[in-house]
């Protein structure tokens, strides 16, 4: 269901994102200075970044690579021949007047970014454009009463702007469009993805039409800096506008903000007071030529990216593509699983990882690089289970011992005596004694009601604290009450 219910019949969104992403390089877009973040106020800012009179620019190699090895990441093609412009507006933490950027003629063209939906569905999206902008600083308005400080520290970092087609269709689209554009980009290499400290930056182009028909007016919402805000975003914009239509208004093409404190976006400024930005190609920069060698040779050297990978996933180890699809979304959970399934069933291995695993992970809020059990601890566990050591039931247990303590699966089985009991002539033993104490329910179950079954298997688990292997303890009840 895609579709927005209104009073007067049915609306379709149609959803376009611009994604601001940080490139992850030691050094600036145009100036040598650091970029780590959570420095000390103006202390990464060279003579350029703060455009002293004078001062060139020098393009930094690396972050070119990173743009190119985004580009074919996302299946686009590269121009070689790009151009930087000067974007012309004034911002107190922007001191050259100007934001060196690309308009015309971007680095990055078209490409493609499949999203993975609900239930294993997949939709592909349209990329129009990357291309490479300087950032700015930033105003600092809480430091002082009456003074604003500016910390020049961002200025002139490299920011990739990613542009989507207006291809999607719901909030959850946009969603899945976020999450997988930042899982290829961390599997790349080129920006940490993280949305909180801003090195990944959203805004929403929202409209809405009737089914088949032309695209309607659209809004912007500028900067969201969550996936769960753009979705909420998105979905009270689209409701705003078919309100406004069906009332009879007509939406106009505007910049609004998202207010988190109570879902709602609100005007900042209409298309009409937008700046004029006289883009011009900067006279300080020549035009960037690369070569296709250049190219070929980041080509060559890009990791398996998230859908080659979970191809694979589906296709060496049998799994479904939406258990493949979350193995797959970070690089280091696809690894780990890699590694508990090597050898072992691998249906298997992901039910631990994708069940026990991430309850675990999700509910202390770790990431797979701090899981408390290791890759080859929960290997070791899965072994017990294949070597009828322990059942499913006394192996969950064992694994919550081993995420709280950190000990081997067998350490935590010898020291808390968890071991299943296969041995029939033990069992057997167990089975007679809950018989005898049971005669009566022995006879209602041979004088036909087989559902006391269940009954008998479940005080012979009972009697044994729930370590009897529970195929044993069903063939010798069998045994015991067919004769
Ligand atoms: P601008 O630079 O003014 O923001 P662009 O043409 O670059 O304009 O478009 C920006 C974004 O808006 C793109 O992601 C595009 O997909 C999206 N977009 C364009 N038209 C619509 C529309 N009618 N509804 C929703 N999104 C749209
Ligand atoms: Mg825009």
């Amino acid at each position: 269901m895609t579709m927005l219910q209104g009073n007067t019949g049915d609306w379709e969104m149609v959803i376009g994102l611009e994604v601001h992403a940080q490139v992850i390089s030691e050094a600036k877009l145009f100036s040598g200075a650091a970029t780590a973040f959570g420095a000390e106020p103006n202390t990464q800012v060279s003579l350029v970044d703060a455009a002293m009179p004078g001062m060139l620019p020098v393009i930094n190699r690396v972050a070119v690579e990173q743009a190119v090895r985004t580009g074919l990441g996302l299946k686009a093609e590269i121009n070689l021949v790009s151009v930087f412009d000067r974007k012309n507006y004034f911002y107190p933490d922007l001191p050259q007047g100007y934001q060196i950027s690309q308009f015309p003629k971007p680095i990055v063209g078209q490409g493609t970014l499949i999203l993975d939906l609900a239930g294993g569905e997949t939709r592909e999206v349209g990329i129009t454009r990357i291309h490479l902008e300087q950032d700015a600083g930033k105003s600092l308005h809480d430091q002082h009463p009456s003074n604003t400080f500016i910390d020049l520290n961002r200025s002139g970092v490299t920011l990739m702007e990613i542009v989507s087609e207006p291809d999607m269709r719901t909030p959850e689209e946009a969603g899945a469009y976020l999450r997988k554009l930042r899982s290829i980009l961390r599997y790349l290499g080129t920006c940490d993805g993280n949305m909180e400290q801003g090195s990944l930056r959203c805004d929403a182009n929202v409209s809405v039409r009737r089914a088949g028909d032309e695209l309607g007016t659209r809004c912007e919402i500028k900067n969201v800096n969550s996936i769960r805000f753009v979705q909420q975003a998105i979905d009270y914009e689209a409701r705003r506008q078919i309100e406004l239509i069906e009332e009879g208004g007509t939406v106009d093409q505007e910049t609004r903000l998202f207010d988190s404190g109570n879902g709602t976006t609100r005007s900042m400024r209409s298309k009409e007071e937008a700046h004029d930005y006289r883009y011009f190609p900067d006279p300080d920069l020549l035009p960037l030529e690369i070569s296709q060698g250049f190219v070929e040779e980041i080509r060559a050297s890009l990791p398996e990216l998230p859908d080659a990978k979970k191809e694979r996933f589906v296709s060496d180890y049998g799994l479904g593509t939406e258990d493949a699809g979350l193995l797959t979304a970070e690089r280091a959970t696809a690894d780990f699983y890699e590694e508990v399934a090597k050898g072992r069933d691998s249906k298997l291995a992901c039910n631990w990882v994708t069940g026990e695993l991430f309850g675990v992970l999700n509910k202390s809020g770790l990431g797979i690089g701090d899981s408390p059990v290791s890759a080859a601890a929960l290997g070791g566990l899965i072994d017990l289970i294949a070597d009828g050591t322990l059942s499913g039931r006394l192996a969950k247990d064992v694994f919550e011992a081993m995420a709280e303590t950190g000990k081997e699966a067998s350490v935590v089985v010898e020291e808390k005596g968890l071991k299943q009991v296969s041995d029939s002539g033990a069992i057997e033993a167990e089975v007679d004694q809950v018989l005898q104490a049971y005669a009566d329910k022995v006879a209602e179950y041979k004088g036909g009601k087989d559902k006391l079954f269940g009954f008998f298997v479940g005080q012979v688990m009972k009697a044994t604290g729930g370590k009897a292997n529970p195929g044993v303890v069903n063939e010798v009840l069998k045994k015991k009450l067919g004769g």
